[in-house]
């Protein structure tokens, strides 16, 4: 038996799995501590410390040089130090202890956030379109003070800290947070107009703003990069921030890049699946991040259920990720027992598996293609001025994660889309003409496109319509419109006109199209009158009244498109419809799936590759993440999994670039019986508790006869 990749069926980001396996169970140990915090550091045992994370099966620790209040936590001489060490090198013994200890150590400094900086340099700071700066008033608490990176003393201010760092310990690394310039990513500092019209272009124009911003990032980056290679060759640099658009520009000075999304926080649980997704699309390691907090940072008293940290440090480890859990020590520096008794039992049961996550990078056979302006974050709803991002990215983003559809983000430009089957563009993408065009080719060479559209887009823009059969696109003047799934394309409530909550584009067909090959999947109705102050009838919308007969969902047989924006739409509304319509169109035109069950959405499935070693033959890793159990959600609580609901008897069938030998549990190592030959195996998922995975392996090479 041979091994052979089959052409095009999946993406396995060669170049990633060439990258020597990294950390992959970090902590970030928060330490941000104010001058009302009068003793800092004093309960620290650096022996207890190393016990306490040894313990917790941790391999990785971001400890404090300098917080975001200005404080350093070791006797710089530039300080402020935090007059509560009463002396101690915090950071020195921190590092020092881990270092013996065989824990990667890495020192956290604050860029862009310095309140001590921002008081006493007010020139550095970045003004906002209405001439003001982000300080809060001086009756509020303090919050991103927002620096701007455009003042070189400043920035050799901050490498000088850096290379006292360095000149006074050997961390693995430095992890600089808050590099990006401000929170709305523009500057109208007088450094940043001068600069901005010193070229002829307009400050006011948010695309001029955005390439800016990405400029005085991307020598933040470079130059930091250069003083660490100078002084500590070897050291590693983290730098916050990252999952913006415009990576690869910036990628050739990161390492790794960590995935800042506690999903219980502001981020929710979608930021994280679609940014992991775009960094790894890039060739760039990752760590993804959650918190051991019930919300967000600083959330003293607040700690999750052990179950709920298991099945998120699952859910990250089972795109290929590693992992970090945030964490922030109280002032005395003593890590709290109960905390590193929830994180070990987290960790515990990813050390348990290890094997199969070292060096394992995520499989993909489909592109969720995103692009937009520079720094543009697109895990977010992001809105500026006539500049907003929709959730499209994130609501594609989801259907596809609870379909089982392996998945990367890629920017538009960045990657050859030739990689994958199959390409799903979403509303929220701006279709430029280098876009379109990229796009084009991809479909021309072969290539399967799903195109949701946004009301509003032309033909020009989505040239691909014309090969559906459509000749002319105008948005629909009501919202919402309503949708009626043609007979033959499934059986979903005969007759029924469902609400598109977002509107639609009415298109109209050619007199000799769609041919045979195109389907007309669900059709276009509009009510009699919009609601408005002059007509309006009941509470809501106005009922359906008119049946167009006009196309809003096309399927053809690499072509698929959607007349209304799907993929926000379930994003905003949750409605069932419109993933169901989504999961119809993805069998039709993109049939054979690398894993296909019949899994309820609850049971996200994600497949990992890693290559043949000494120790193991080639193999490809299913894991199954159990969200089972969410409880029902109260308005003003966040998510919570505090009850494990078990999974069993789920039938799965893979179809791999590889002949496999031998399926197995990974947590039991007991054989999992399976049918199929080759690549194509069928198998019934062993119960699965929070996570279970299963491994398809290849015979070693050397084993061969
Ligand atoms: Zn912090
Ligand atoms: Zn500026």
């Amino acid at each position: 038996m041979t091994t052979g990749v089959h052409s095009r069926s999946a993406w396995l980001h060669p170049d990633l799995e060439a990258i020597a396996p990294r950390p992959r169970r970090k902590v970030h140990l928060d330490y941000h501590n104010s001058q009302f915090e009068p003793r800092v550091g004093y309960a620290f045992d650096p022996d207890e410390f190393v016990a306490t994370l040894k313990k917790a099966s941790i391999d990785s620790i971001v400890v404090f040089a300098k917080d975001m209040h200005g404080y350093f936590y070791y006797p710089s001489e530039h300080g402020p130090v935090h007059p509560g060490l009463e002396g101690l090198d915090l950071m020195g013994e921190q590092v020092e202890a881990c270092r013996r200890a065989g824990i990667k150590v890495y020192t956290y400094y604050c860029v862009t956030w310095d309140n001590y900086l921002a008081e006493h340099h007010p020139e550095w700071l970045c003004f906002r379109r209405e001439r003001d700066t982000y300080l809060p008033a001086f009756d509020e608490t303090p919050n991103w003070t927002a620096l701007c990176l455009s003042n070189d003393d400043y920035v050799e201010l901050m490498l000088d800290h850096t290379r006292e760092i360095l000149s006074r310990c050997r961390p693995d690394g430095v992890w600089y947070d808050m590099p990006m310039p401000n929170p709305e990513v523009e500057c109208f500092c007088h450094n940043c107009l001068e600069a901005i019209r010193a070229e002829g272009k307009d400050p006011f124009d948010i695309r001029v703003q955005r390439e800016r911003m990405q400029e005085l990032l991307t020598m933040w980056l470079r130059r930091s990069k250069e003083v660490v290679d100078e002084v500590a060759p070897g050291v590693e640099l983290e730098q916050n921030n990252q999952t913006r658009l415009g990576l690869a520009e910036r990628a050739e000075y990161l390492y790794n890049v960590d995935i800042e999304a506690l999903p219980s926080g502001e981020w929710g649980y979608g930021y994280f699946p679609l940014n992991a997704r775009y960094v790894r699309s890039l060739d760039l390691p990752s760590t993804g991040m959650t918190g051991r907090f019930l919300l967000t940072w600083a959330d003293f008293g607040g700690l999750k259920s052990e179950n709920q940290l298991t099945l998120e440090t699952a859910w990250i480890a089972a795109t290929g990720s590693a992992v970090c859990i945030g964490d922030q020590a109280p002032p005395s520096a003593r890590l709290e027992p109960g905390v590193y008794r929830t994180i070990g039992a987290a960790y515990g049961s990813l050390a348990a598996i290890d094997d199969v996550l070292e060096g394992a990078v995520g499989v993909a056979e489909a592109a969720l293609v995103v692009s937009g302006l520079q720094l543009a974050d697109y895990g977010r709803t992001e809105r500026h001025g006539t500049h907003a991002i929709s959730d499209g990215a994130s609501g594609a983003a989801k259907m596809l994660s609870e379909l089982g559809v392996q998945y990367d983000v890629v920017e538009a430009g960045t990657v050859d889309l030739d990689r994958y089957p199959l390409v799903i563009v979403a509303e929220g993408d701006e279709l430029t003409p280098a876009v379109t065009a990229e796009l084009e080719a991809y479909v021309e060479a072969g290539g399967t496109l799903v195109h949701s559209a946004v009301p509003g887009t032309t033909l020009d823009e989505a040239p691909w319509l014309r090969d559906l059969g459509v000749t002319h696109s105008e948005p629909s003047p009501f919202t919402p419109a309503y949708l009626r799934i043609a007979d033959g394309f499934g059986d979903t409530v005969d007759g029924y006109d469902f609400a598109l909550y977002d509107g639609a584009d009415r298109w109209t067909l050619g007199g000799d199209a769609p041919s045979d090959s195109v389907q007309v999947a669900a059709t276009l109705g509009e009510p009699l009158f919009q609601r408005s102050p002059e007509h309006y009838t009941s509470h809501h919308q106005s009922p359906v009244a008119t049946q167009t007969g006009k196309p809003v969902v096309l399927v053809g047989d690499r072509l698929a498109a959607f007349a209304f924006p799907v993929a926000s739409g379930y994003y905003a509304h949750g409605y069932w419809l419109y993933a169901e319509l989504f999961r119809r169109v993805l069998d039709s035109v993109h049939p054979e799936r690398l894993v296909r069950s019949s899994a309820p959405s609850s049971l996200e499935l994600g497949l990992t590759h890693q290559p043949e070693t000494a120790t193991h033959g080639e193999r490809f890793i299913l894991h199954a993440v159990n969200f089972a159990g969410a409880t029902r959600r109260g308005r003003d609580h966040t998510e919570y999994f505090d009850q494990v609901v078990p999974q069993s008897g789920v039938p799965v069938e893979l179809d791999l670039p590889l002949d496999v030998a031998r399926v197995y549990d990974a947590r039991t190592g007991l054989d999992v019986e399976s049918t199929g030959e080759g690549g194509r195996i069928q198998v019934t998922l062993p119960a699965v508790a929070i996570h279970g995975v299963l491994v398809l392996e290849a015979t070693r090479r050397s084993d061969l006869p």
